[in-house]
């Protein structure tokens, strides 16, 4: 049990092996890395044996930015014969602690989707054998996790149901709304779902708070905003969709989204502007230094290549920015999975 199985977005392995080097290393767990360019996903194999786990129950899941999901587990598991794959993964869950729940996954990439029947095939067997064996237990604070890499070899772990992704793969499965103007939307509503606790919804985006969208059009993300009864100014020299614009709550302002400044403070700003890391990350201290908004989520584009340097980076500047000026914030990236080259931002002022 001295691997973690780290789930992430295909092309983006040396980001999530960055970042579980660093994080690891600031709690004095040591290891190294197993990446392939373009597999979605990376193991981090600790020098301790019992350090994985360590790992997998103090690094706070929600701090991770390019981990979408992972479980603690040993090496593959190899050559399972196709006409019994049951047998050798029971053997193998049997030294695991009892679990709650099971869940099959595959890895983000076309051949992981052509496991996905296989996969789901799989479950009713695989979770009877585990109940045969009272390998399941409905107290239990850890989920078994298992991975498909190919139709014979298999990766089998657990994670803690309460300090890991409560999607498969993590992965939400968000439907495109019909009346949404882009597909961009959705970023926005996994932001929400990532950030905000679905309790405390309500009173976050509540009705008839108002909002800012800068880079707005065509208008996914404002159409969110409106759905949750808030009034926008949405300002981008691009077309609003029309439907959106007669809703009422939305105004355009069609202006520099970089020199645009609210007459009266805000609840929300949004910010979806393509420009560089750096320069977002000025206008987003700029709003909240100047106290404009009181939470704010926006995306950084990385198309560099030190990606994972470069979020840290601009976060570090925030949070000294801000707490310079003696502000009380939260600040947390992650990267979506609608997200492609980028990551979003979620800043709290308190
Ligand atoms: N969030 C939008 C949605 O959900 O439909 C998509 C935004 S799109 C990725 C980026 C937008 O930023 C474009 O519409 C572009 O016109 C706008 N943009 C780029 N530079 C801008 C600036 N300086 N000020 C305002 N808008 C800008």
């Amino acid at each position: 049990m001295n691997h973690l199985f780290l789930h992430c977005r295909p092309g983006f392995e040396k980001e999530c092996a960055a970042e579980i080097t660093d994080i690891a290393g600031e709690s004095g767990i040591y290891g190294y890395s197993k990446t392939k360019d373009g597999s979605a996903y990376v193991l981090f194999i600790t020098h301790e044996p019992t350090a994985a786990r360590q790992l997998i129950e103090t690094i706070r899941f929600r701090q991770l930015i390019f981990i979408r999901q992972w479980f603690v587990s040993g090496p593959a598991l190899t050559h399972l014969p196709v006409t019994d794959r049951v047998t050798p993964l029971l053997a193998a869950a049997s030294d695991l602690p009892s679990v709650r729940e099971l869940i099959i996954e595959t890895v983000d990439t076309n051949e992981g989707k052509e496991l996905s029947t296989l996969s789901k095939k799989f479950l009713a067997p695989f979770t009877k054998a585990l109940q045969t064996k009272k390998l399941l237990d409905e107290k239990s604070p850890w989920r078994l996790h298992l991975v498909f890499i190919s139709g014979t070899e298999a990766y089998l772990g657990v994670s803690p149901l309460n300090n890991s992704s409560a999607w498969s793969m993590g992965i939400p499965r968000l439907r495109l709304p019909k009346s949404a103007p882009s597909r961009a939307t959705l970023k926005l509503e996994e932001a929400w779902h990532h950030f905000i606790p679905a309790a405390e919804w309500d009173q976050r985006l509540a009705h008839s708070m108002r909002a800012v969208d800068l880079g707005a059009a065509p208008g996914g993300w404002t159409w969110q905003l409106v759905q949750r009864g808030m009034f926008v100014d949405a300002v981008d020299n691009g077309p609003m969709d029309q439907a959106l614009m007669d809703s009422g709550q939305v105004k355009h302002q069609r202006l520099d989204g970089f020199v645009y400044e609210p007459k009266k403070a805000v609840d929300w700003l949004v910010c979806d502007i393509v420009d560089k890391p750096a320069r977002v990350t000025s206008l987003i201290c700029k709003w909240a230094s100047k106290g404009y908004c009181r939470e704010a989520i926006f995306n950084l584009k990385l198309p560099m290549k030190q990606r994972y340097v470069e979020v840290k980076k601009c976060e570090r500047r925030i949070t000294d920015d801000l707490r310079a000026l003696g502000l009380k914030l939260e600040i947390q990236f992650k990267q979506l999975y609608h997200d492609r080259e980028e990551v979003t931002g979620h800043l709290r002022i308190y």
